[in-house]
């Protein structure tokens, strides 16, 4: 027997729901936007991928995300045949047929299956745009109480060893892994360190701390310098509040009151603990959440 929260659980699958989803030119009825198995973006990870959200009906900083969408193409060797406007159009067409104002907006590309193996030259580039209804990346609860990070095992490539600047598909195989282990150990999220040992990012979100005012944030040498955390640097900019970017050892987080992540997804969520460091949901976080807000529906402007 199926109980409801299985039913639940079934019902919300991402390939079976009502709607359209833009799929290389056009509008597709949701359930029919499928790809075939022998698509070297499965196998091979030739994959490149956005998140961004739309707030009032509006999707903030979309020509940003839609230029990075086709930078991180070109970072994996491929070209898609969209301008960032033709991409940016994709995005708002999908979002007015989806009818809903506050919704996640995913444009993925790929390479096809007209070639498998290691090698792609032959292989056209696809685009396709899904939206969907995404409330807080963290759940409810995560704003007043803050989050739980462990420390992940795995550590953020070195630039010389992935095309690091990519928002690529192949790089979340090891935030997938270290996401899992944190919620298997009763976490929230993971803390990643890079190859030297430095402080990184969490699995899909970028980090702040604060100390005597200023704010501290790694110098994204090695993982994505998020929108999101360039918004939060502007933002802190416009407060008269320091922002230093700087290489941040473990060791230091000892010194720190407040810590943040920042992300599309996530937008601004407090930390609470960092493994054995733990940090107060304080003032600052707060406002910056709240300015965060302020800016994305539009109540202020940077
Ligand atoms: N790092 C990772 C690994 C991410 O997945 C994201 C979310 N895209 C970010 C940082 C934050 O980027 P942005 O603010 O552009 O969403």
């Amino acid at each position: 027997m199926t109980s409801s929260r299985t039913k639940g659980m079934i019902d919300a699958t991402f390939d079976n729901r009502d709607g359209t989803i833009w799929f290389d030119g056009a509008l597709r009825p949701w359930r029919e936007a499928n790809v075939h198995v022998l698509t070297h973006g499965l196998h091979y990870a030739s994959s490149v991928f956005e998140g961004g959200r739309a707030y009032g009906g509006k999707i903030f900083a979309l020509t940003q995300h839609s230029e990075r969408l086709r930078a991180s193409a070109n970072l994996m060797g491929f070209d898609l045949p969209w301008s960032t406007a033709e991409i940016d159009a994709a995005c708002n067409e999908t979002l007015a047929a989806s009818g809903l104002s506050n919704a996640y907006v995913r444009p993925v590309a790929w390479r096809g299956s007209e070639q498998m193996g290691v090698s792609a030259q032959r292989t056209k580039p696809h685009l396709a745009v899904a939206v969907w209804e995404w409330g807080a990346y963290f759940g409810p609860e995560a704003l007043r109480k803050g989050l739980r990070l462990n420390i992940a095992k795995w550590r953020r490539p070195a630039p010389y060893t992935a095309p690091t600047k990519a928002k690529a598909a192949g790089l979340y195989m090891i935030c997938t892994l270290s996401k899992h282990a944190a919620e298997d150990a009763g976490y929230n999220d993971a803390l990643m360190l890079d190859w030297r040992g430095q402080v990184a990012e969490a699995t899909g979100a970028n980090i702040f701390f604060l100390k005597d005012g200023v704010l501290h944030t790694p110098t994204p040498d090695c993982f994505l310098d998020g929108i999101t955390r360039r918004t939060i640097m502007a933002l802190a900019k416009r407060r008269g509040i320091e922002v230093v970017e700087r290489a941040i050892w473990p060791e230091e987080l000892e010194g720190f009151s407040e810590a943040f992540l920042t992300g599309s997804a996530a937008e601004v969520t407090p930390l609470a603990e960092i493994g054995p460091w733990n940090f107060q949901v304080g003032e600052l976080t707060l406002q910056m959440a709240q300015d965060y807000a302020d800016l994305v529906n539009g109540r202020i402007s940077l």
